[in-house]
């Protein structure tokens, strides 16, 4: 694992590190919280923190807040309190302020490492619910949820951007006609062929898929078309023999001042528009005036 030492004492980081490098343990030191603090920002993520209490510009406590701040949600770090007895007070403070463990210092080597241990379990599974919270099981792209969350996240950034949601063609008549595995194959596939398009893309539930665009409509409405080709130009591979599959989409540009909820429901209607006018056809909502809007077809040789 990836760990940093923090800790004021140059005795106590040089023996802390001596016990994880004999484990393989990857050691960053730091002498002080803010150094830590810097480290942290800075670079790959760490999986552990091992922190002393007292620093002489902060607290052990403070370092615990901001590691946890700076954490990102898809890395957990795993905080480890090293106290003397006579902390003990700070040491119950430590732990509220977001430690999830401690261990007395100067620390035993067998008691370290099999903290370390339980640590890299509880990392483990913290991960294994990572992923199965944010990504589909069956295709292996992110799903709804994290699609969702990174609409939240972008809503102060400098713009543009813009929605794609795509939904696949008369796909009940696939599953009625190949049977419900043919169909999910035929998901999984899709999904293949949008990750190569933009690694962005999202299953958004059945056969819808959605991607969030950094750029301007003619950016967007390049993937989409993109995509659009590469489901309906070559057929899908099944246990049935080879499919031909459509999808339609519907594209849309967020306004500046307003949140996802407007652009997602002008691309649904945009991706409708493109169902009725035929299938197998990007349909781009262009904004006139506020509130008012045109949906055109992406040109394309079907
Ligand atoms: P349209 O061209 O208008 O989109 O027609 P459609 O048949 O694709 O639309 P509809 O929404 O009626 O059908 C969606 C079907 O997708 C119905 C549902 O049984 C099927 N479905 C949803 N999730 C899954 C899945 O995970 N696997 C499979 N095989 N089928 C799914
Ligand atoms: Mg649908
Ligand atoms: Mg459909």
């Amino acid at each position: 694992m990836r760990v940093l030492v923090a800790d004021p004492s140059a005795e106590e980081r040089a023996l802390v590190a001596s016990i994880l490098q004999e484990d393989n343990h990857e050691v960053i030191l730091a002498e002080d919280g803010a150094v830590a603090i810097q480290i942290l920002r800075a670079g790959q993520p760490f999986d552990v923190l091992i922190t002393a209490i007292e620093f002489p510009t902060m607290s052990g406590f403070e370092l615990c807040w901001e590691a946890r701040l700076i954490a990102s949600q898809g890395n957990p770090l795993y905080v480890i309190v090293m106290s003397t007895s006579r902390d003990e007070a700070k040491l119950v403070e430590a732990l509220d302020s977001g430690a999830d463990d401690f261990i007395n210092s100067p620390p035993r080597k067998s008691e370290l490492l099999a903290r370390l241990r339980a640590a890299g379990r509880l990392l483990s599974a913290h991960r294994d619910l990572i992923r199965l919270a944010s990504f589909d099981s069956l295709t292996g792209l992110r799903n709804r949820r994290s699609f969702f969350e990174e609409l939240d996240g972008c809503l102060f950034e400098e713009g543009p951007f813009s929605v794609i949601v795509l939904d696949v063609d008369h796909f009940k008549r696939i599953n009625d006609t190949n049977g419900h595995e043919v169909g999910d194959d035929v998901l999984r596939e899709i999904g293949r062929r949008a990750v190569e398009v933009d690694k962005g893309f999202a299953r958004l539930g059945g056969e819808e898929f959605g991607l969030l665009v950094r750029g301007g409509l003619p950016a967007a409405a390049e993937k989409a078309e993109a995509l659009r080709r590469a489901i309906a130009s070559t057929p899908f591979e099944t246990a049935n023999g080879p499919l031909d599959v459509t999808a339609s989409i519907g594209v849309a540009q967020k306004k500046a001042s307003d949140g996802f909820d407007k652009a997602l429901k002008e691309a649904d209607i945009a991706l409708y528009a493109a169902k009725s006018a035929g299938r197998n056809r990007v349909t781009l909502s262009r904004t006139m005036s506020e509130g008012d809007f045109m949906l055109f077809d992406m040109p394309h040789v079907a």
